[in-house]
């Protein structure tokens, strides 16, 4: 592990998971990331893919790891869909204690997918349209390069 954060990583679990000092049942694993099942699964099936360093959220994640982990994701979601035999899944990634981040060491989740309402992601309520100009331009104003 390189030597990032490595104070906030001690008390890690998925750290702990990453050394093997924490049984976890694996499913996939590189130089770089580690996949495991969920230990209280929304659904069947329903796993984690997980660097092996300790970043606490997408803000601190390098780019090198992020370009590397959608295309796991599609890889490790495939193989979810054929050996699950599942239609889909949600792939789902929390940032911060407000946002439902419980563990803060960065991850995916890949959630199958069998029916509809099974988990309770609905759509909004309709936007406030005489807000949405103003919501919209803080974010695109502050869009660094
Ligand atoms: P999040 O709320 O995005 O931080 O998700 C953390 C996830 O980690 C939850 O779905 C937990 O069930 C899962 N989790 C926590 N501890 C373990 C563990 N020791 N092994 C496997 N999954 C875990
Ligand atoms: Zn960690």
């Amino acid at each position: 592990m390189t030597n990032n954060n490595a104070k906030a990583a001690e008390g890690c679990v998925f750290c702990q998971i990453a050394a093997g000092r924490i049984p976890s049942i694996r499913i996939y694993e590189d130089e770089d990331f580690i996949a495991f099942m969920d230990i209280a699964p929304q659904t069947e099936g329903h796993f984690l893919i997980v660097p092996r360093d300790h970043y606490p959220t997408l803000e601190e994640m390098p780019e090198f790891l992020l370009a590397r982990a959608l295309p796991l994701a599609q890889k490790l979601g495939r193989a979810a869909m054929t050996g699950l035999g599942v239609p889909g899944f949600n792939l789902l990634q929390n940032n911060g204690a407000v946002a439902g981040q419980v563990v803060p060491h960065w991850h995916l989740h890949i959630i199958p997918r069998r029916q509809e309402g099974e988990i309770p992601f609905k759509a909004g309520a309709p936007a406030d349209l005489t807000r949405l100009p103003f919501v919209a331009e803080n974010i695109r104003g502050n869009i660094c390069q």
